[in-house]
């Protein structure tokens, strides 16, 4: 899963650094981990989902959309074809970033991080905090309150300047925040998308 993470920032890596021949052959293996990210991304929503974890975010009833999805393709991405299949999909692209600790469900039309590449991918490594593709599960807001907690422990350390602590503990409560606006807003599978 790690190949795909940055996926348009590694599509713009590999465009600078490979002879053109070499360079498809390069974006299809990335075309098919990607595809398979994606897959093992939506398996997993799908489960989270059925066994009752929230989600929020303003894509997340595209997440749960893109999830219902999940068990038709799973395990079956070994072609080039089949990875654009997937790809060339907008209601299955879906990417787990546990960098910024949330899902894109990228739309083009919608995304903030890419405007001025050619490849049609996110850049989650520019990923926006007010983008409309983001989404949210429980297991997310879980981890932001870990990392808050980390970063909090941090802080209080004698060992560190005050200054560093005021900031550590900033972002905490930004994190915190996050996951308290997760809590408030989140919603369930079993509730109308309409
Ligand atoms: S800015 Fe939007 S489209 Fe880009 S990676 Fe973040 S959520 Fe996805």
């Amino acid at each position: 899963m790690a190949l795909a993470i940055p996926y348009g920032h590694m599509r713009t890596a590999v465009s600078g650094g490979y002879a053109a021949r070499g360079r498809d052959g390069i974006h299809q293996l990335l075309d098919i981990e990607t595809a398979r990210a994606t897959a093992d991304t939506l398996t997993t929503l799908h489960d989270d989902l059925a066994r009752g974890v929230g989600i929020s975010g303003p894509a997340a009833r595209r997440a749960i959309h893109a999830a219902t999805q999940a068990p038709a393709f799973a395990g079956s991405i070994r072609t080039h074809r089949q990875a654009r299949d997937i790809l060339g999909n907008p209601a299955l692209t879906v990417y787990d970033d546990p960098r910024s600790l949330l899902m894109c469900v990228y739309n083009r039309d919608r995304a903030l991080c890419h405007r001025l590449d050619a490849d049609d991918a996110p850049r989650l490594d520019r990923c926006r905090p007010s983008c409309a593709n983001i989404a949210r599960t429980d297991r997310h807001a879980d981890e932001l309150v870990q990392h808050a907690q980390m970063l909090e422990k941090q802080a209080a350390s004698e060992a560190v300047p005050d200054p560093l602590a005021d900031r550590l503990t900033r972002r905490a409560d930004h994190l915190r925040g996050l996951a308290d606006r997760h809590n408030n807003d989140r919603i369930h599978s079993q509730e109308p998308t309409a």
